[in-house]
């Protein structure tokens, strides 16, 4: 028996646990002092009501052998997967309700997708970025490549015609600097994945927060049917980062070596995965009526109002940042060439703020900081006036 020795090459990810052990200290030693938590990734609103009460009647049903679920479909209910298939069309893009696959969240689809491609590809992942692609692709032994972000490309890795790569993951709006592509971005993704025969895993857990033109959706993009795969999420949309639902989009034009992809993932699923549960699923399927869009909006909006309150505050100190606009993450640069870690222990010890420092985002997270809109608006509002009084 030999393990998996390539868990042997992931760096250990201290991020949030020194983070949490740095931030206890502070409280014991400053019991009186009210410390500001802005380094939160997980949403704090409650559920939406249509959406508990869709829960709550999904529960019903299993009370009654009239209307008892058993297994559900691998892929989805045909209702929840029309559904999402309208939301697309509400912002101008067209997908089929039977190219979209229900999962109990991104996360686990953006690392299990890797089951339907061979080890021996190249993948290219944008740095820094969420650390799940990076950790998945380190245990499955493909050879990792990164498409570095930094100031001069507002943290928008963009592709580089030299660098030869078989799959490539793209989050917009990004977790951590909160940067978001424009079309004409995503148009060189697609024609560079295009031009390699290479796919594109988009992650587009962030895509409500979008507030412009900027695509919600690769297939925005022409050409985006025929080399992406979406990834996306109700965590982050509709609160459910304990309820557990997403959904991964594989276009039927998607083709690889004569196989569809769709095909592939979809045997996959059945093989591996046993369906989202009938109360989930009901829940997911009122986060897409009216009512649960207006409900669920008004929760993105509040954290949007968070967001801009930091960005605005940013402005005025003349501090060099991405997002906030159209994400609930603000990336900033760290005052006086500080680094990371140094912001993050300045900002604790002299305002009793907790962020994220950069550094656990990948190599080009050095010297930034990232800053969460996930708390109340008078906390963030108050965080701010600390900030403005500390580094005017
Ligand atoms: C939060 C997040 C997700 C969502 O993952 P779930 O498993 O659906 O909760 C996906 N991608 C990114 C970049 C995220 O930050």
């Amino acid at each position: 028996m030999k393990i998996n020795d390539r868990f042997d090459k992931l760096v250990p990810n201290y991020l949030f646990a020194d983070v949490a052990r740095k931030t206890n200290a502070f409280i014991a030693a400053h019991p009186d002092q009210k410390i500001i938590r802005l380094g939160i990734g997980d949403v704090t609103l409650p559920l939406a009501q249509t959406v508990v009460d869709a829960m709550q009647q999904g529960c019903e049903d299993l009370r009654y052998r009239e209307s008892f679920k058993g297994y559900p479909e691998y892929e989805g209910y045909d209702f929840v997967r029309e559904q999402i298939a309208a939301y697309y069309a509400g912002f101008g893009v067209s997908v089929e309700a039977d190219e979209v696959f229900i999962s109990d969240g991104a996360k686990s689809d953006c690392g299990n997708i890797g089951d339907i491609f061979s080890e021996d590809n190249t993948v290219l992942i944008p740095d820094p970025v969420y650390p799940v692609y990076v950790d998945a692709n380190i245990m499955a032994g493909r050879r990792i490549l990164y498409a570095p972000s930094g100031k001069e490309n507002h943290f928008l890795a963009m592709p580089d015609r030299k660098v030869e790569a078989d799959i490539i993951y793209l989050c917009s709006p990004n977790n951590p600097t909160g940067a978001a592509y424009h079309a004409d971005q995503l148009k060189e993704w697609v024609d560079y994945a295009l031009e390699k025969n290479a796919v594109i895993l988009y992650d587009a857990a962030y895509e409500a927060f979008i507030q412009d033109d900027r695509p919600r959706s690769i297939y925005a993009i022409d050409g985006a049917k025929e080399c992406a795969i979406e990834l996306c999420s109700l965590s982050k949309t509709a609160g459910f980062t304990g309820v557990r639902c997403g959904y991964t989009v594989i276009p039927k034009a998607l083709t690889r070596s004569g196989k569809r992809l769709h095909d592939l993932w979809y045997r996959r699923q059945a093989t591996k995965f046993n369906g989202v549960s009938w109360p989930v699923q009901c829940a997911a399927a009122a986060v897409f009526s009216e009512a649960g869009q207006e409900q669920c909006r008004r929760n993105i909006d509040y954290y949007r109002e968070n967001a801009l309150t930091l960005a605005h505050a940013l402005d005025d100190l003349g501090i060099y940042y991405t997002g906030g606009h159209h994400s609930p993450y603000l990336w900033l640069e760290c005052p006086d060439h500080m680094s990371g870690w140094e912001f993050f222990d300045y900002l604790l010890e002299k305002a009793a703020i907790v962020g994220t420092p950069g550094d656990g985002f990948g190599r080009c997270g050095k010297g930034y900081f990232r800053l969460t809109s996930f708390n109340t608006h008078e906390a963030t509002q108050e965080a701010v006036e600390r900030l403005c009084a500390l580094l005017r």
